[in-house]
C-alpha cells in the first residue's frame, strides 16, 4: 500500500543528455541515410552483466527508444566453453528488470552459424581466406610486433580448391583441435595487427549451450559480431573502445561479402567505477573463490547484485543518464551512483523509524492511558503513502550512539541530565544511566514531559531529535550492512600485486536490530528510508514476510564518502 512509486518531479532527471552518438544517430535520421535506427546489445554469456554493461544496455536500448528504432538482444556464444545457460538467462531478467525490452526474439550469434560457414567459403573461393597449419606459437612468431612487419605464413599461397577441401575436412572434424585454422588473408605489414591474417576459424570440440555437438569448428568474435550485426540489419553498431582497433577488419570482412547492410560500429569508453571491478573474469574469481556469497552479493557490482542490495532500475538508468557517453576516459566516482540510487528512493521509500544498535530506556513516567501515541504519515512530500500509529510504552529503543555520557562539544542528542525530543513524540530527560558491572551502559531512565506532545517545550529549547522504537511494539529484523568491497579505488590498477590484496574486510556488518512493526507485512524488495539511518530493501530470497525482516541497507543517507574526503 505504501510501497508505491510516484514518478519522481525533478524536472531535470531523466531529460536526454546530448553525447556524440546521439549527434551521429540525428544527423543519419535527417539525411535520410536511415529512416529508423537499430541497436543491438551483445552479452557473451560468460557471467553476470556488471554495472558496465547497464550503461551499454541504456544506451543501446535508450536510443532504441528515443528515436522509435529497435535493439535486439544476441548472445555472442561463440566460446562454448565458458557459456552457459544460467548466465543467459540472468542476462535477460537483467535487461527486463532495467526496464528494457528488446525486438522480438533473443537472437543468438549461433543461429547463425550455417550463415557465417557458408560466407567463410566465399571468401575461400574469393582468395581471402585460408587454411593455415601453423601452431600457436608459430603464428604468434610470424605475425611481428608493432615496431615489425609479420611474415607470411608458408600456407598463404594454398589455393582456393585446396583450402575449400581442408575447410570442410576440418568441419567434418578429420582434424584434432588446434591442428589448423582458417585466416583471412589480409595484410600481414598491416600496421594494424588486427589485420595481419585474423584467425576467422578454430577447431574445438566442445559442446555448445545451443548447438550442442552439430559443429567442432567455431568462428572468432570478430568474424561473427560484423556478419551478426549486417543480418540483423544493425544501423548502428555501439561498442566499447577497445574494438576501436578493430573496426578495420569489420569493415573489411563486411566489404568482402553478400551481406544485406554494412553497419556503422561506434566506439565510446568504458565505465570504471572507482572501488569496485568491471572485469568478469575478476568477478567470477570474487564468486568462485568464495569471497563473496555469489554473483547476487549485494556487495557485487553485479545487476543482480545492485538489485538485491536495492537499488532501483530508475536509478541505475539515472546514473547511466549523469556519466554520460564519449571517447575519454571514463572513471566514476562510487558517490554518482549512490547519489542517483539515493535521489530515486528519496520520492520513493517510505519512512519509518529503526534501531540497529539498541540501547534500552526506560520511561519512568509512562503513564497508561495518559501517555499517548501520535501518528505519522510515510512521507513527508507524498500524503498518499499514507500514516501509521508510533505506538509509544514504557520500554524503548534508541540508538545505542544517540546517547554519550562524556558529550563532544555542539552535542545535541542524550546525555545525562539531558533532553531531547523522540521523532513523532515526547521530550524525555535523561535522569539516570545504568550500567553492568563492568561499567557498560545497558540502561538509561528517563522522564517524559507530558506538554510536549506535538507542542515545544515551554520556556527552553529542545533541538536534539532521536528516532527509536517502542520494545513492546517493535519488531526484530536483521539487518546487513555493506560497505565498499576493496579499500584501493582502483583495486586491479597495481603493477604487480593482486586486486584481492585490496579486499575490505569490513565489507558487511550484520546486526539484529528493531523496526516499526508496520514493516513485519513487507514483501521481499520492499524499500523504505530507515529515518536517520539510510535506505533498506528486504532481502529478495531471504526475507519472508511473515518471518523476522531481513534488511540489506541500499545507501545511507549522506554522502559519507564525500565527508570523508573533506
Ligand atoms: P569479456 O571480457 O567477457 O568480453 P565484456 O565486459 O566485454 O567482457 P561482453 O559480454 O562482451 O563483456 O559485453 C557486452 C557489451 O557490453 C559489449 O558491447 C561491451 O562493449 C559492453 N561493455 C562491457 N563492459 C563495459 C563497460 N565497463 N562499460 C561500458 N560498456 C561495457
Ligand atoms: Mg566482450
Amino acid at each position: 500500500m505504501h510501497n508505491k512509486t510516484s514518478s519522481s518531479s525533478a524536472s531535470q532527471v531523466g531529460a536526454p543528455v546530448a553525447h556524440f552518438i546521439r549527434s551521429i544517430v540525428e544527423a543519419d535520421l535527417a539525411s535520410g541515410k536511415h529512416d529508423r535506427i537499430a541497436t543491438r546489445f551483445p552479452p557473451e554469456p560468460n557471467g553476470y552483466l556488471h554495472v558496465g554493461h547497464a550503461k551499454s544496455i541504456c544506451l543501446n536500448f535508450g536510443l532504441a527508444q528515443d528515436y522509435q528504432g529497435t535493439c535486439n538482444l544476441r548472445f555472442d556464444d561463440t566460446n562454448p566453453e565458458k557459456e552457459s545457460e544460467e548466465y543467459a538467462n540472468a542476462i535477460m531478467e537483467d535487461v527486463r528488470w532495467l526496464g528494457f525490452q528488446w525486438n522480438g526474439e533473443v537472437r543468438w550469434a549461433s543461429d547463425y552459424f550455417q550463415a557465417l560457414y557458408d560466407y567463410a567459403e566465399n571468401l575461400i573461393e574469393q582468395g581471402k581466406a585460408y587454411v593455415c597449419d601453423l601452431t600457436p606459437e608459430a603464428m604468434r612468431e610470424f605475425r611481428g610486433t608493432l615496431t615489425e612487419p609479420g611474415r607470411p605464413s608458408p600456407y598463404r599461397e594454398r589455393t582456393p580448391a585446396e583450402n575449400l577441401d581442408l575447410f570442410r575436412r576440418m568441419k567434418a572434424g578429420e582434424f584434432a583441435d588446434g591442428a589448423k585454422t582458417l585466416r583471412a588473408k589480409i595484410d600481414m605489414a598491416s600496421p594494424n595487427i588486427n589485420l595481419r591474417d585474423p584467425v576467422i576459424y578454430r577447431i574445438k570440440r566442445a559442446h555448445h549451450i545451443r548447438t550442442g555437438d552439430a559443429w567442432c569448428i567455431y568462428p572468432m568474435y570478430d568474424y561473427t559480431h560484423c556478419i551478426s550485426d549486417a543480418l540483423e540489419c544493425i544501423t548502428h553498431s555501439l561498442c566499447t573502445l577497445e574494438f576501436e582497433d578493430h573496426r578495420p577488419l569489420y569493415d573489411w570482412v563486411l566489404d568482402q561479402l553478400p551481406v544485406p547492410s554494412h553497419p556503422r560500429q561506434i566506439e565510446f569508453s568504458r565505465l570504471e567505477l572507482h572501488y569496485t571491478i568491471t572485469s568478469k573474469r575478476k568477478l567470477l574469481q570474487l564468486v568462485t573463490q568464495g569471497i563473496v556469497a555469489g554473483w547476487d552479493d549485494p556487495r557485487m557490482p553485479t545487476i543482480h547484485g545492485m538489485r538485491r542490495r536495492g537499488y532501483t532500475p530508475a536509478g541505475i538508468r539515472e546514473f547511466a543518464r549523469r556519466i554520460g557517453i564519449s571517447k575519454s576516459e571514463n572513471i566514476v566516482d562510487m558517490a554518482v551512483l549512490e547519489g542517483a540510487i539515493r535521489e530515486d528512493l528519496e520520492a520513493k521509500a517510505p519512512r519509518v523509524m529503526a534501531v540497529l544498535n539498541p540501547l534500552k530506556v526506560v520511561l519512568t513516567n509512562f503513564e497508561e492511558g495518559v501517555t499517548a501515541s501520535r501518528t505519522a504519515g510515510f512521507h513527508p512530500q507524498h500524503p498518499e503513502f499514507g500514516e501509521r500509529d508510533v505506538p509509544i510504552a514504557r520500554e524503548i529503543w534508541i540508538e545505542r550512539d544517540d546517547f554519550a555520557e562524556v558529550p563532544p562539544p555542539g552535542w545535541q542528542r542524550l546525555t545525562p541530565g539531558g533532553e531531547v525530543r523522540l521523532r513523532y513524540s515526547y521530550v524525555i530527560q535523561c535522569e539516570e544511566v545504568v550500567k553492568d558491572a563492568d561499567g557498560q551502559v545497558v540502561e538509561l531512565r528517563c522522564a517524559i514531559d507530558h506538554a510536549t506532545l506535538g507542542q515545544n517545550p515551554v520556556g527552553r529549547k529542545v533541538k536534539g531529535v532521536i528516532h527509536w522504537v517502542s520494545a513492546a511494539h517493535a519488531v526484530a529484523i536483521e539487518a546487513r550492512l555493506y560497505d565498499r568491497l576493496f579499500l584501493d579505488p582502483i583495486p586491479d590498477g597495481h603493477k604487480g600485486r593482486d586486486f584481492l590484496e585490496f579486499l575490505n574486510p569490513d565489507s558487511l556488518q550484520v546486526v539484529k536490530g528493531w523496526a516499526e512493526a508496520c514493516v513485519s507485512g513487507a514483501e521481499p524488495e520492499a524499500r523504505y528510508q530507515f529515518e536517520r539511518l539510510g535506505y533498506f530493501c528486504t532481502d529478495r530470497f531471504e526475507h519472508q514476510p511473515g518471518g523476522r525482516p531481513v534488511f540489506n541497507r541500499t545507501v545511507t543517507l549522506k554522502d559519507s564518502w564525500a565527508k570523508e574526503q573533506g
